[in-house]
């Protein structure tokens, strides 16, 4: 299952070279002085629509003419789909009225990889000409461009320049082979964006509503021309970020780490399972792998999965991969090891589990998770102004400043919102969140109890609970009592949906659940 959208690729009247690209509108401001002061730099892209299928009682058949000319029209009928409409709505957001060009021609079909939460994207794009483009005014919002210039514009990246989107890169620019050795070997789905960065969604033990960890790639033809640097902590031919995936995905592990040169460097982002399963695979295929990782993040890495030496980082340092420079980025919150990796050529940051595709990343108070650190991770992000943001869980974000501020606006009205519980009363864990995630299923509080503890340490810190709270009574609060008082709002809530339909489970349940909460509490007295 997909969706589909329409891209079109429009050829400029007088130079077949060039195709019109559209800026892009951006996300909604937050209307707070803050965060709208991060800005993030223009993006172009080829316009789109969304591509609906065809109602065969109400729709009109499609004039125009699509010659299908291309081996990937196979993967898709296009006759299936309400292309007119598409194309309307692209021509609407151009100003070019109704479609009045003709001679569309299929170019490319593309699957997107499997990012998940949401069902994949796919799109078809189209080629063709306008009638009487050249009348159009296009300073502002239209640029004709072609596909050398924005590969130029792409690896040239200038800190706060414009941008090219993605249906450029995997419409256009992708098969125009800007020089990657290493092919993907076949039918693993992938998406190259930005150029060079390969992207590889790999089923793994993540949390819902995730169910795959990205595998980052780097492969690139050798393009150095030694400047006799060396001042990098490594280097390599290849790199792989975070193989992370179930054992049922070894042996498509297996085939990409064949496949590229054997000069590999391997970088943890932070140990979480779902980032670190596949080292073991990495280690069998080549045992010449250099593993960088902060020392925390190793301490937590079992021996069963990498038993080899490996290089701590700790930040600042350089890697260099065919002639690439990467970063390594000290980044805190979500473990006290989590490392991010900047690339240079594109300015497209990896960004471990600091953020995640879609939703909020929750923080690890086993393994140092801190508030504060995570938000002086954020701002830090923030500064190195990143053109695209690729997270380990989703999609790659190319608003990566909106969706930075997003994380920070959300977070403190979390913290306005605890602040809010304790003032009218709540002492413990258990009234916090009762207060603070009350529209939220009782299942997810197992999971909020941990940034919550994290965020009364960042209220703490910066001297914002009201003084009659007492901290150390909050403390004892956050184990046993938690847990049994959760246990029983999650058992009663649930099985209010159950009375009714069976009066002895329900019984026999509440029974159980207090008997559990009994001996939680004799334990903790115990002790
Ligand atoms: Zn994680
Ligand atoms: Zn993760």
């Amino acid at each position: 299952m997909a969706t589909h959208r329409l891209a079109l690729i429009i050829q400029n009247p007088s130079n077949d070279d060039e195709f019109l690209l559209v800026k892009q509108s951006r996300p909604p401001k937050f209307h707070d002085e803050e965060y709208d002061s991060f800005v993030d730099s223009d993006l172009w892209d080829l316009p789109s629509a969304q591509l609906n299928p065809l109602l065969a009682e109400s729709e009109p058949p499609v004039e125009l003419e699509l010659a299908v000319s291309h081996s990937e029209s196979q993967d898709v009928d296009l006759r299936k789909f309400d292309i007119r409409s598409a194309l309307n709505e692209v021509f609407g957001q151009l100003g070019f009225g109704a479609v009045d060009g003709g001679g569309w021609k299929f170019h490319k079909y593309v699957k997107e990889a499997a990012f998940g939460p949401d069902l994949p994207v796919n799109t078809v794009f189209i080629v063709g000409k306008l009638v009487a483009a050249e009348d159009k005014d296009f300073r502002d919002s239209y640029r004709w461009k072609s596909v050398r210039s924005c590969l130029n514009w792409i690896l040239e990246v200038k800190p706060h320049g414009d941008r090219v989107g993605p249906l450029v890169v995997i419409g256009l620019i992708n098969e125009s082979s800007i020089s990657t050795k290493w092919k993907v070997p076949p039918a693993i789905n992938y998406q190259e964006y930005p150029p060079g960065n390969i992207i590889i969604p790999m089923g793994s033990r993540t949390l819902r509503p995730f169910h795959t960890t990205n595998l980052v790639v780097f492969a690139p033809e050798n393009v150095s021309n030694d400047s006799g640097e060396n001042n990098f902590i490594v280097r390599g031919d290849a790199l792989i970020v975070d193989p992370g995936c179930l054992s049922e995905f070894y042996g498509e592990l297996e085939k990409i780490v064949t496949a590229l040169p054997r000069r590999l460097v391997v970088f943890v982002t932070h140990h979480h399972p779902d980032h670190v399963d596949g080292l073991s695979v990495i280690q069998k295929c080549n045992p010449d792998a250099t593993l960088l990782a902060h020392e925390k993040t190793m301490h937590r890495i079992s021996r069963d999965v990498w038993s080899l030496g490996y290089t701590p980082v700790t930040g600042d340092e350089d890697i260099d991969i065919g002639g690439q420079r990467l970063r390594v980025i000290f980044a805190p919150g979500h473990t006290d090891g989590h490392m991010a990796l900047l690339h240079a050529n594109t300015h497209s940051l990896i960004v471990g589990d600091h953020c995640v595709g879609q939703g909020s990343a929750t923080l690890d108070i086993k393994a140092g998770g801190n508030m504060s650190e995570y938000f002086q991770t954020t701002y830090k992000f923030l500064e190195l102004s990143p053109h695209a943001l690729i997270p380990m869980h989703g999609r790659v974000n190319v608003w990566p400043k909106q969706m930075l501020c997003g994380y920070l606006k959300n977070r403190r009205s979390r913290e306005a919102n605890i602040v809010k519980a304790i003032e009218g009363g709540a002492k413990s864990l258990f009234d916090i969140i009762v207060y603070v995630y009350s529209d939220v299923d009782r299942r997810a509080w197992i999971a909020a109890s941990s940034n919550v503890r994290l965020h009364v340490d960042h209220l703490a810190q910066q001297h914002k609970l009201p003084k009659d709270f007492s901290i150390q009574k909050f403390k004892n609060t956050c184990g046993l009592h938690f847990l049994s008082r959760w246990i029983w709002a999650y058992g009663s809530g649930s099985l209010s949906h159950q009375i009714g339909k069976s009066p002895f489970l329900v019984a026999g349940v509440l029974a159980g659940i207090a008997g559990i909460a009994v001996l939680y509490c004799q334990r903790k007295f115990t002790k």
